[in-house]
């Protein structure tokens, strides 16, 4: 299968994002160019993995009679792995990069939560949490891609390091959120803090159907995405393609806030009410209020239905 969807090219590669560059008068992107250990390490972490991404598959292929149990044993795996959600469906010519051949049929969606305490320590704490979770799910999918290929099945590993994989509308079909507007997956029990990798394979495996759990009729009346982006970048009206409902984030107006400051922009995705929501987390509730404290005293609006 040819995959038919255009990635977003990282750094100065993306048009975009060079203009921004040249017009602020700078020489590169503060975002991608700040060199700190942490993420340092995390980047040399996922780019080891990526060496492992596949290998060889074992010549005796284990029988699946019942793609169900099988991927019940999947599933087993990756939460042992230290995987908090997965899915599973079938590739689609969406959910490949432009012009690659995907030798794959199925796609295992992992996903692993971040520590919403983090939003009070700032941006650098978030930053740090999304680098380290970063590589933790990309050493689930490596593990769990070779785990496969024992099965008997070619299997490959999609993350940070190495992909060809779109994780929105794969995500999306693989049952792990609804999309929110601020472009990001909402899941009933971790909002959309959390971070994926993917494992493509011809295993036979039981498939996921997309969630629906209200998400997007309460982001018609909710907009605190909309009202906290500091760049203003969240669209106010949906628009729908492939069959589904979206917002669209306009970089123009994101990127001098998520990119040419060496700071975090997270803002969107952490005063998402389904922080705690759906879920009735006491806790993540309390984090959520005192966060919105501070998203007030920076002079942002307050929630309005909590
Ligand atoms: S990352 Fe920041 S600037 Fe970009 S859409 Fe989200 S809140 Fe707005
Ligand atoms: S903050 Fe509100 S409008 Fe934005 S994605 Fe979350 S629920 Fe939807």
């Amino acid at each position: 299968m040819i995959g038919i969807s255009w990635r977003r090219e990282q750094g100065l590669a993306d048009p975009l994002l060079k203009r921004l560059v040249e017009e602020a008068g700078l020489e590169n992107v503060p975002q991608w160019n700040k060199k700190d250990d942490v993420r340092t390490a995390a980047h040399d972490e996922w780019m080891a993995l990526a060496e492992d991404r596949d290998g060889p598959v074992n010549p005796t292929e284990t029988k699946v009679n019942d793609p169900a149990t099988i991927t019940a044993d999947i599933q087993a795996k990756a939460k042992a792995l230290g995987a908090d959600l997965i899915g599973c469906t079938e590739l689609t010519p969406i959910m490949v990069d432009l012009d690659f051949d995907m030798p794959h049929k199925n796609v295992i969606g992992i996903v692993v939560k971040e520590d919403y305490a983090n939003v009070l320590k700032g941006s650098l704490a978030i930053e740090a949490e999304t680098f380290r979770v970063y590589v933790e799910v990309a050493q689930i999918a490596t593990e769990l891609a070779a785990h496969i290929r024992e099965l008997g099945y070619p299997a490959w590993a999609h993350h940070n390091g190495i992909t060809q994989i779109q994780a929105i509308p794969t995500l999306y079909h693989c049952g792990i959120g609804e999309l929110g507007r601020h472009g990001s997956l909402i899941n009933p029990d971790i909002a959309a803090n959390f971070r994926p990798s993917f494992v493509t394979t011809d295993l036979p495996l039981e498939v996921n159907q997309p969630l629906d759990f209200g998400v997007q009729d309460y982001c018609e009346k909710c907009n605190l995405c909309r009202n906290n982006c500091p760049g203003d970048a969240i669209a106010t009206d949906h628009i729908v393609t492939e069959g589904i409902k979206r917002w669209r984030i306009d970089m123009e107006k994101c990127y001098p806030f998520s990119r040419l400051h060496e700071a975090y922009c997270h803002i969107c995705v952490d005063v998402c009410p389904y922080v705690f929501k759906e879920n009735g987390d006491a806790d993540k509730r309390l984090k959520y209020k005192a966060y919105m404290k501070q998203r007030k005293e920076d002079g942002y609006r307050s929630p309005n239905r909590l």
